[in-house]
C-alpha cells in the first residue's frame, strides 16, 4: 500500500517510529515535512494546536480521502475532527494500532476517533506493550533539520511523575515510566549515524526518569548517555529536559561528561505560590538548589519560565524577576501560559472569564506604548532581563530587542487563537 506521512514543518519523532513500522510491515513509505503526497493513504503527524488552524494543513486535508491524524491534538479528537475533514485521529499511542488503521479502518480499534452517521465515535487508547521498536523510517533531509541545534528529538522512555498542569506529558504517556533497552537506542543512534545524524537530543519531559523503576535509575541513566556518546560524540549529544527534584551529583556529572553539558531545569516561577498554582510539585529552593548543585559540578544552566499564568500577580513576576537576576543562568526561555487541550490548565482557563487573565489585561506599566496585554509584557520584560542576568551580562542590541518584541506579541496572538478554537470546543475540554 502506497503510505506518505506528512509531518508539517519538521519532522516528529513519532512519523519516524511509525515509517518504520509500516515499512517494516511492507508497505510503499514515503515521508516529508512539506505539505505534499502522492495520492495514496496520508499518516498527518501534527505536534501544535495552532496547526489545526492554519489553512494550508486545512486544504491538504480537505482535498484528500484517507487522511489519518496523529499527534498530542488526539487528546481532543473532536477539536480535530470539527476543524480538519480527516478520516480519523490516533488518540494515543500510535505503533500498535497503525497497521491495521491504515490497512482496514478505524472500526473496533483502540485508540481512534472518527466520524460515522454525523456522530464521532471513539474508543479509549491502550498503552502499547514495548516501548522498543523497529528502526525509524529516516528520510534523507533529516541530517539538515535544525530543532534547537539537534538533527532530531529521540525517546528514550514515555511518561512522566510530575503532574504540572499546563503539561501534556502525563495525560498522554501517563505517569508511570515505561523505558526502552539500551540496545534498542543505540541499534537506532548508530543507524542515525550511519545516515548522516550527526546531532541527537534526548526528550521525553525528564531524561533521568530513563530505566526509572522507584526511584531514578542513575546507573541505567549514565549507562545509556555513555554508549550514546561513544557514538556520537559529547559534543553532539544532548539530554536539555531535567525536573530539578530528579537530578543528583551522578546524574549531572554523567550530562558534563557525556553531553554537551546543559541541563534545561523548567524553573516556571521565582513564586511558590505559583509553583503551586502550576501544581510543580517543588519550591522556588529546589530550583535554586539544583542550579547551584548543576554549577559547582561544571553544567551550564538553563531555566524555562511560565509567565501570565492565571492568578499571577505583578508581585509574583516581580518574584520571578528577582529569581532570575539571583539565578544568573546562562540561558532562558520565556513562554506565555498556553492552554494545550487536555490539560488542567486549560479547562481552569476556560472557566475563568477572560478579563481575570494577564492574556487579555491591557499592560500599563512601563511598555504602554508598546500595546502589550499584561501577558506579553511580562514575557518581553523577562526576556530582555534575561540578557541583563546572565553570568557575563549583555547588552541588548536594538536587533534582539525587536526579537524579544516580536517573540512576545507573537505569542500572545497565538495563544488568543487557540484560546478562540479552545472555546469552541469548550464542552469536550471541561
Ligand atoms: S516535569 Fe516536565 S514533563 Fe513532567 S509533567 Fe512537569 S513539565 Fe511535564
Amino acid at each position: 500500500m502506497m503510505i506518505d506521512i506528512v509531518s508539517p514543518g519538521t519532522y516528529t519523532y513519532g512519523s519516524l517510529v511509525l515509517g518504520g513500522v509500516l515499512r517494516d510491515r511492507g508497505h510503499d513509505i514515503k515521508i516529508t515535512s512539506k505539505l505534499q503526497s502522492r495520492g495514496g493513504t496520508v499518516l498527518l503527524s501534527l505536534f501544535s494546536t495552532l496547526q489545526l488552524l492554519d489553512p494550508e494543513i486545512r486544504q491538504f486535508v480537505a482535498a484528500r480521502q484517507n487522511v489519518y491524524v496523529g499527534g498530542p491534538v488526539g487528546l481532543c479528537p473532536e477539536m480535530v475532527l470539527g476543524e480538519l475533514d480527516a478520516r480519523a485521529v490516533v488518540t494515543g499511542e500510535g505503533e500498535d494500532i497503525i497497521a491495521d488503521l491504515v490497512e482496514s479502518g478505524p472500526h473496533g480499534l483502540p485508540g481512534v476517533a472518527f466520524r460515522q452517521k454525523g456522530r464521532i465515535e471513539k474508543s479509549p487508547p491502550r498503552p502499547i506493550k514495548s516501548l522498543d521498536h523497529v528502526l525509524p523510517f529516516i528520510p534523507d533531509d533529516l541530517c539538515r533539520q535544525n530543532i534547537r541545534g539537534a538533527n532530531v528529538y529521540i525517546e528514550t522512555h514515555r511518561g512522566c511523575l510530575g503532574s504540572c498542569s499546563f503539561c501534556q506529558v502525563p495525560r498522554f504517556f501517563g505517569r508511570s515510566i515505561r523505558s526502552r533497552s539500551i540496545e534498542n537506542i543505540v541499534a537506532e543512534v548508530r543507524e542515525m549515524k550511519r545516515r548522516g545524524i550527526s546531532r541527537v537530543a534526548i526528550s521525553g519531559g525528564t531524561g533521568s526518569l530513563f530505566g526509572y523503576r522507584n526511584k531514578v535509575n542513575r546507573e541505567a541513566f549514565v549507562q545509556m548517555l555513555r554508549s550514546l556518546s561513544l557514538i556520537l560524540g559529547k559534543r553532539n549529544l544532548s539530554v536539555p529536559d531535567m525536573r530539578v527534584d530528579l537530578v543528583d551529583e551522578t546524574v549531572l556529572q554523567a550530562v558534563r561528561d557525556y553531553t554537551i553539558g546543559w541541563v534545561f531545569f523548567g524553573l516556571e516561577s521565582g513564586s511558590d505560590a505559583m509553583l503551586k498554582a502550576m501544581r510543580k510539585g517543588v519550591t522556588v529552593e529546589d530550583n535554586r538548589k539544583a542550579i547551584e548543585l548543576a554549577r559547582s559540578l561544571g553544567v551550564k544552566v538553563g531555566g524555562s519560565f511560565i509567565v501570565g499564568y492565571p492568578g499571577e500577580s505583578r508581585e509574583d513576576f516581580e518574584e520571578t524577576m528577582r529569581f532570575a537576576e539571583e539565578a544568573m543562568l546562562d540561558d532562558i526561555f520565556v513562554s506565555i501560559a498556553e492552554p494545550i487541550p487536555g490539560t488542567p490548565l486549560a479547562s481552569q482557563i476556560l472557566q475563568m472569564p477572560s478579563e481575570e487573565l494577564p492574556l487579555y489585561q491591557e499592560h500599563r506599566g512601563e511598555y504602554k506604548a508598546l500595546k502589550l496585554t499584561e501577558a506579553e509584557a511580562r514575557c518581553f520584560e523577562l526576556m530582555l532581563h534575561g540578557d541583563s542576568c546572565k553570568p557575563v551580562p549583555r547588552a541588548t542590541s536594538n536587533e534582539q530587542y525587536d526579537a524579544y518584541l516580536c517573540e512576545a506579541k507573537g505569542q500572545g496572538r497565538d495563544i488568543k487563537r487557540v484560546m478562540t478554537l479552545l472555546q469552541k470546543y469548550r464542552e469536550f475540554l471541561l
